[in-house]
């Protein structure tokens, strides 16, 4: 297995602006595709008295977990990042693949993969990455990230003084942003004196184990908001709904009758009535710090693994369709008991065809992971914000608040149940009537005639999920096509599917133009060197995959929805951004580059051996196990020079040339070709 490790700054500096004005996009993100601001319309949203310039953000997860992956849900309209969940055990060992997508959506995730430190450095990098494409005038109008930590999973790890270091040096960056500060290269100065933000981030989502004692959860949270000074989100499990409820939403209604949630997660999770306390104090508590507080539906549904995905895992954690159904469920039942007193952030089965119906009903951020896994990647919030907008038109709705009373029409009936005097009622219903200024005519009742639509469009929509047949097992059973073929070294469908559903931008493009490969050996004979030729690989497509080693961890997604079987990740040309990653990943064939001053060396491993080639002009040194050569590899018959004890295989080298030229050579922008300008 391959190490997941973060890409310096300077390198991903230097990618994003070459491939900006090279190719139009940045991380393979089209610049075309970014989400961008209109003048009439505001998608602002507070969360926790922190500005955000929309609703919409990657969930905490795969899509937060490197500085790139939370530039790409930037540019696809992100404004609430839930950053990825850190917690004290920072070494740990996922089971790979850990993404199920062949239908609803499973996985064996955790938090975290990388340190504490290095999550730390890989938030600030991408905060001011981001920065740094607003002072280029990326997305004008949208200029106000909110980013959120998630912490898990019990009070003595929270309390750690490594989980505090984390804290506190989100709360206050200065250090990390000097030092990264120092890293901008050269040719990037313009950017070195930007006012990057060090306050990143004072709110914080909880997220505790599935089945975390009541006592526990309340502590964690009293502790976050008295001691750690920090606003605070919980997060809550669907087997809040208990299990009779939960039963008949998803088993009953929705017909996933495969789906077992064991008794055990019942029996460990908190019950509604003690979570109903727990809110109820730890809301008190905050009210008294003068501090936000929430919560978040929902966490995932811990589910028996009856698949044969994750192999050797019993239990699993269900997302998508019919996770939507039971998290607004849940919505509702909250919202009836506590009305809209408390905020409630919401992911869970998040797509374009709901998105908007999220954020009718008041909920901030509405965060996505499953949806963004699929086919378009990132740029699947497009669709979220082209929905949103088309909606809010339509209603002539500029705002938030203005969508919300009017989104399922129940602005007059929030209105009536308010009580409000006779004159102020009347300014409202004309401003309905004429599409004036509802904030205005309702004054100081304005908040509480949008919180009354609130619950009103939970009901609403509550009750339509449930009857809507685009969350059943019938719709969502087929998974995605394979076309029976497998996967080879080079060449394939071409469909480039596996590059932006990718969540770290690990699957790349290499400009390799048809070409044929003579499949050669280099033999020393009393002659001299004769090279025998024995047959030729043919690339015939117009281009080739790669995979980028450091960044791809194994998450098997990629796999999941290439058409052909094997897995891109697999099977495709891999390279490694060091020297050292290379080489501290024996059991995988693949490349890596390194700068020195005898030139640029290659290094690769085939079948387990190893490899090296050293450009020179016009000549190259192939030096591998049992030979050492220099040669023209357009002539290595009459060029040869150096020592082999057997017969060289050539085609290696030609392969190595192909895929080198590709890489540094061809114009393309990659974190390979950034990396060496760096160096
Ligand atoms: S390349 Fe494939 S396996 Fe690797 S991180 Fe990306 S989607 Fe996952
Ligand atoms: S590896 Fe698979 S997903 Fe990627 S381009 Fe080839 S066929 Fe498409």
């Amino acid at each position: 297995m391959v190490e997941l490790r973060p890409v310096p700054f300077a390198v991903l500096i230097t990618r994003m602006f070459q491939e900006l004005e090279r190719n139009g996009a940045i991380f393979d993100y089209p610049a075309r595709r970014i989400v961008q601001a209109a003048p009439a319309r505001d998608l602002s949203v507070s969360i926790h008295g922190h500005r955000a310039s929309t609703p919409f953000g990657p969930a905490a997860g795969p899509h937060t977990q490197l500085a790139q992956n939370i530039v790409l849900a930037w540019l696809a309209g992100g404004r609430v990042m839930e950053l990825k969940t850190v917690q004290i055990k920072d070494d740990l060992e996922i089971p790979r693949p850990c993404i199920d997508m062949q239908t609803i959506g499973f996985n064996v995730e955790w938090s975290q993969e990388l340190s504490l430190k290095q999550s730390l450095e890989e938030y600030v990098k991408a905060s001011m990455l981001i920065e740094m494409l607003k002072a280029e005038g990326l997305a004008p109008g949208f200029g106000d990230t909110v980013f959120d930590m998630s912490v898990g999973y019990d009070l003595a790890g929270i309390r750690s003084p490594k989980v505090r270091a984390f804290l506190d040096g989100m709360k206050d960056a200065s250090e990390v942003v000097e030092r990264l500060r120092g890293q901008i290269p050269a040719a990037f100065a313009h950017f070195r004196d930007l006012a990057f933000p060090t306050k990143l981030s004072d709110t914080l989502t909880l997220s505790t184990f599935h089945g975390c004692p009541p006592e526990e959860i309340e502590s964690i949270g009293a502790f976050l908001l008295e001691e750690a000074g920090l606003h605070l989100v919980v997060k809550l499990n669907p087997t809040l709904l208990g299990r009779q409820d939960l039963n008949a939403i998803l088993r009953d209604r929705l017909g996933y009758a495969d789906l077992m949630v064991p008794d055990a997660a019942f029996a460990k999770d908190a019950r509604w009535e003690q979570v109903v306390g727990i809110i109820e104090r730890l809301g008190t508590l905050a009210e008294r710090l003068g501090r936000g507080f929430g919560v978040k539906f929902s966490n995932t549904l811990l589910v028996r693994n009856h698949r044969h995905f994750f192999t050797g895992e019993k239990e699993m954690y269900l997302s998508g369709p019919p996770l939507h159904v039971l998290a607004i469920s849940l919505v509702q039942k909250f919202r009836q008991t506590f009305g809209d007193r408390f905020p409630i952030s919401f992911s869970a089965g998040i797509d374009a065809a709901n998105f908007a119906d999220a954020v009718a009903l008041g909920l901030k951020p509405v965060s996505v992971c499953t949806d963004l896994l699929k086919v378009g990647g990132y740029g699947r919030a497009q669709r979220y914000f082209a929905d949103l907008a088309a909606r809010m038109e339509a209603l002539g709705a500029t705002d938030i608040d203005g969508f919300v009373l009017k989104a399922y029409g129940q602005a007059e009936p929030a209105l009536a149940s308010l009580g409000l005097p006779a004159e102020q009622m009347r300014k409202c219903r004309d401003a309905l009537a004429d599409g004036g200024d509802l904030a205005a005519a309702a004054g100081d009742a304005f908040s509480a005639w949008v919180g009354a639509a609130r619950l009103k469009n939970t009901e609403i929509y509550a009750a339509r999920v449930l009857a809507d047949p685009r969350y059943r097992a019938a719709e969502n059973s087929v998974p995605p096509k394979k076309i029976g073929s497998h996967l080879t070294l080079f060449d394939c469908l071409t469909c480039d599917k596996c590059i932006p559903l990718c969540p770290n931008d690990a699957n790349f493009s290499l400009p390799i133009a048809p070409t044929r490969l003579p499949i050669e050996h280099l033999r020393r004979t009393d002659d001299g060197w004769t090279v025998e030729t024995s047959g030729e690989v043919n690339l015939e497509k117009p281009r080739q995959i790669g995979t980028f080693a450091d960044a791809c961890n194994e998450c098997g997604n990629c796999d999941v929805m290439c058409p052909e079987d094997g897995g891109p990740y697999l099977v495709k040309p891999l390279f490694f951004g060091s020297r050292q990653s290379w080489a501290e990943a024996p059991a995988r064939d693949g490349f890596a580059f390194e700068t020195r001053p005898e030139g640029l060396h290659m290094y690769g491993r085939f079948d387990g051996q190893t490899v090296t080639v050293v450009s020179g002009k016009g000549r190259v040194r192939y030096i591998g196990a049992d030979f050492d050569l220099t040669l023209d590899p357009a002539d290595p018959a009459g060029t040869t020079e150096g020592t082999a004890n057997t017969p060289v295989d050539l085609t290696r080298l030609r392969l190595m040339e192909l895929l080198r030229v590709a890489v540094t050579e061809s114009g393309s922008v990659n974190y390979l070709s950034a990396g060496l300008n760096v160096a």
